[in-house]
């Protein structure tokens, strides 16, 4: 048996890139090269004027073109991450009780915020164990279902569908689903996410696609509640169509964001992106499936994501072990939710990545594998 921090992955082995983590997540290298070329005319200038102004109204005009949305809805952002929606859902989405589907960590926080939340009733919330996701159930005293795309923590994604017969708020947290997962703007009024995963960008800024009622419920909200301005949705809907965002944000953040929009536009869009992630995942799944070490931890494959796959792996083998030779070797963030506590690997397969170097990886996985067992 080799010591297991001495296994040298063969260079012919290694994927072109080794950079494999759910957010923040690969850049892509053409993005960072653009921006250097930007770094004296865009970066360290205004952002209330055209320079920087003009890139938001390309991601926010980018965004509606990526996602199909309809005329009427609203690309809207601001600082703080798709976190800040949570807090900043209690004073101006939901009205007065909200259903949560919470089957990991960050669906489960959402809820939490809203339990805690002392003017607002006592949510429903609807949970399952990790590596599957609970059915929204209609509830007539409900004002705002709060749904995930894809949680991140386990790599279990949901179909986004509108409850029937209810004029409640359909708010979803797309943050590692959008750009990677295709999504029909009908079924949702709020799609919320932040730019470190699918768009290879950085963290700190939030954004979301908001429908006329998302927007009318906003408006009403923020009218009769106080709220504080970094949480108030109308602020951030009032600068967004301007252009701008209540305070400062990352410019960097902006630029890297705005040219994976335009990347994703220019390859086909988002059946495009999708495609492609699908492919890794599949790549992954595949793999897993056919190593007796390994096995997908999602067990529905309706369930299992495309952005985000979780792999189980025996007890024989350690899968921190081979994360952390991995990681010797550059290849990094194939580490499991550090709070799901499972023997599970978890690789990101946004559309950054190229399903080449997925297929790497898993040559790798065998190689460090077979010299520590
Ligand atoms: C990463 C992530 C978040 C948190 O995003 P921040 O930008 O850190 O606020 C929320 N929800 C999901 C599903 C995520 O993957």
């Amino acid at each position: 048996m080799n010591n297991k921090n001495e296994v040298e992955i063969p260079t012919e082995l290694l994927p072109k890139d080794g950079r494999f983590g759910s957010g923040p997540s690969k850049v892509r290298p053409k993005a960072v090269e653009d921006l250097n070329k930007v770094s004296r005319s865009f970066l360290g200038t205004s952002h209330r004027r055209p320079g920087v102004k003009d890139v938001v109204g390309q991601i926010r005009s980018g965004l509606g073109q990526l996602l199909n949305l309809p005329n009427d809805y609203e690309i809207i952002l601001g600082n703080g991450g798709a976190s800040l929606i949570w807090d900043a859902a209690v004073f101006d989405l939901i009205e007065s009780k909200s259903q949560h589907l919470s089957f990991g960590e960050f669906s489960s926080k959402f809820a939490k915020i809203v339990k805690d939340c002392p003017h607002l009733k006592d949510p429903q919330i609807i949970a399952s164990d990790p590596g599957s996701h609970p059915q929204a159930v209609v509830a007539d005293d409900v004002d705002l279902y709060a749904f995930t795309q894809n949680e991140t923590s386990t790599g279990v994604c949901m179909q986004i569908q509108r409850p029937e017969a209810t004029d409640a708020l359909v708010t979803v947290d797309a943050t590692s689903a959008a750009g990677g997962m295709m999504v029909d703007p009908s079924q949702f009024d709020l799609y919320y996410f932040s730019p470190q995963k699918c768009f290879g960008s950085d963290g700190g800024l939030w954004l979301g696609a908001a429908s006329p009622r998302a927007i009318n419920r906003i408006e009403e909200l923020s009218s009769k509640r106080w709220v504080p301005p970094m949480l108030d949705l109308k602020m951030a809907l009032d600068n967004s169509r301007l252009n701008q965002t209540y305070n400062t944000p990352a410019l960097a953040t902006l630029f890297l964001l705005n040219d994976q929009i335009q990347w994703m536009l220019k390859n086909g869009g988002l059946s495009w992106a999708a495609k492609r992630s699908q492919k890794s995942s599949n790549i992954i799944y595949d793999w897993a499936e056919s190593q007796n070490f390994a096995s997908p931890f999602v067990q529905d494959k309706d369930k299992r994501s495309p952005v985000v796959a979780t792999i189980d792996f025996n007890d024989e083998i350690s899968a921190s072990d081979v994360s952390k030779i991995l990681r010797a070797n550059g290849i990094l963030d194939t580490e499991s939710y550090r709070k799901l506590g499972r023997n599970q690997i978890r690789i990101a397969t946004f559309p950054t990545t190229d399903p080449e170097d997925i297929e790497a990886l898993t040559a790798c996985i065998d190689y460090v594998v077979s010299a520590i067992s």
